[in-house]
């Protein structure tokens, strides 16, 4: 395919710009770059018209089924919250989950996002949402997630409310999930594709040693990414500061290496961090969430330094947050500007934008390479009306782009070189029918959601006698 006359986003050593270019798509990928292409016999062509075209930003992690969730809960931190979330996530049936992944999605696509990590706690309905990533085209890392231990057996102080679990244990076992896994690759694991099974620890405390060397063997015998949660909240880390450091035990399992990918990473000791660096793990900061449940700020000096990495995401949707990346990013880009004084080292345009989109590539693990617009790369591409945007000076479109739009303009995007959205309409799914049948399952959800709600306040009572009890000792991590 070509596209031509598009006003196309390039990067030199330093900088991002907009060039006039033709773009010519081949088997997924980009094949040719310049201006005036011939148009070749049968191949089918549009004209851009000099609107903009971006590479596809990602979402490096995200859970797709909180958004039909979003808004229920708010105003406490994680470990309360998270109360709330799992019992809301308890009640949806599996079409529920594959209407929130349709939503999703949908969401995604005309923020100009065109792929995500989607670490998914329900295993029993992971297959259907992966059905929907395969029948949209979007890309997406499948992360089924692996745990065994709950929060109230693992954080520090809270054996004093709740006497350890006891009786059968309401996880899989590790067997069951290794089966299920195998399973999962077979039938999802699509590097050349757009879905990518990747071993989706929830965390390392939450897993005990056996279900972490299994998941280390599923990501060496498969060639899986692995992605996680780490470090996330104060009480995370004080509770690893009196058992262990939840980033040595990764590593003593094989699970930190260049394919690992660490959602978070709030609260890393300077030691934890230069292991990261060392095995060439990335960090995905989520900005957002993490202030929305007052988990605290993701020092990214600190990272950047020791050259790690870093991608972006959205976590779930009921974090205080959305889909739109570029709207993450202008989040992420003031704080960072507030924490850091030396202005000097304020993180450039380039870089900002790389962490919505070059370095996640490396994290999802599909075999092209993509989040440039460059020959070689997957054609991931994101067409943007731009009569809106001003273009006094050209120069200024790049800047504008992250801190001034609100929400793109996007009329067309391509995944692996196929349109999946085309002027403004989303073509794998009907976006109409879906929000009609997301409205109509208000009736139904109404109450259980409401059941779950009041459970929730129950099993949270415990959680916040002790996070009240431990507020002192939370005061020395501040920063
Ligand atoms: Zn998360």
């Amino acid at each position: 395919m070509l596209l031509r006359n598009g006003y196309v986003l390039q990067t030199d050593e330093n900088n991002i710009y907009f060039e006039r270019l033709d773009i010519r798509t081949k088997n997924g990928e980009i094949v040719e770059l310049g201006t005036r292409l011939n148009q070749d016999q049968k191949e089918d062509m549009v004209d851009l018209d000099g609107d903009l075209v971006l590479p596809g930003m990602v979402n490096s992690h995200y859970h797709s089924y909180t958004n039909i969730i979003r808004g229920t809960s708010f105003g406490e931190p994680l470990e309360l919250w998270s109360n709330d979330t799992v019992a809301l996530g308890g009640v949806l049936s599996e079409r529920d989950m594959e209407l929130s992944a349709s939503l999703g999605i949908i969401e995604m696509l005309k923020a100009g996002v065109t792929a995500c990590v989607d670490h998914i706690p329900h295993l029993g309905k992971a297959s259907p949402i992966a059905e929907i990533y395969r029948a949209t085209g979007f890309k997406a890392g499948l992360a089924p997630m692996l745990h065994n231990i709950k929060d109230s057996d693992l954080l520090y102080s809270m054996d004093r409310e709740v006497q350890k679990s006891s009786g059968p244990s309401p996880f899989p076992s590790t067997d069951e999930y290794v089966k299920f896994y195998k399973d999962y690759i077979s039938e999802f694991n699509n590097p050349d594709g757009n879905t990518r099974v990747m071993v989706g620890i929830n965390s390392p405390q939450r897993a005990d040693d056996e279900l972490l060397e299994a998941s280390s063997q599923l990501s060496g015998d498969y060639d899986l990414p692995v992605h996680s949660h780490l470090l996330e909240s104060r009480w995370q880390r004080l509770s690893a500061d009196h058992a262990s450091s939840p980033v040595e035990r990764m590593d003593r399992h094989g699970l930190l290496t260049h394919k690992t990918s660490l959602a978070h990473c709030v609260w890393l000791t300077a030691s934890e961090v230069d292991l990261l660096a060392k095995r060439g793990a990335t960090a995905i900061t989520n900005p957002t969430s993490n202030h929305f449940l007052g988990s605290g700020i993701f020092p990214a000096r600190q990272f950047l330094e020791k050259g790690i990495p870093i991608t972006l995401g959205s976590d779930g949707v009921n974090c205080g947050t959305n889909h739109n990346m570029l709207e993450i990013l202008r989040f992420f880009l003031l704080i960072e500007r507030n924490s850091n004084p030396d202005h000097d080292s304020w993180i450039g345009l380039k870089k900002g934008y790389e962490m919505i989109t070059k370095n996640a590539s490396p994290i999802l693990g599909f075999s092209r390479p993509a989040g440039e617009i460059r020959v070689n790369r997957s054609a991931d591409l994101v067409v943007v009306d731009r009569t809106n945007l001003l273009d006094i000076l050209d120069s200024s479109l790049p800047a504008q782009l992250i801190f001034n739009t609100s929400q793109l303009d996007v009329k067309h995007v391509l995944i692996n070189g196929r349109f999946v959205m085309q002027n403004r309409n989303i073509l794998g799914m009907s976006e109409v029918d879906i929000r009609r049948e997301l409205a109509e399952r208000k009736r139904e959800l109404e109450g259980s959601m409401k059941e779950a709600l009041e459970k929730a306040s129950r099993d949270k009572e415990p959680f916040q006698r002790t996070f009240r009890s431990l507020k002192e000792k939370f005061n020395c991590y501040d920063k």
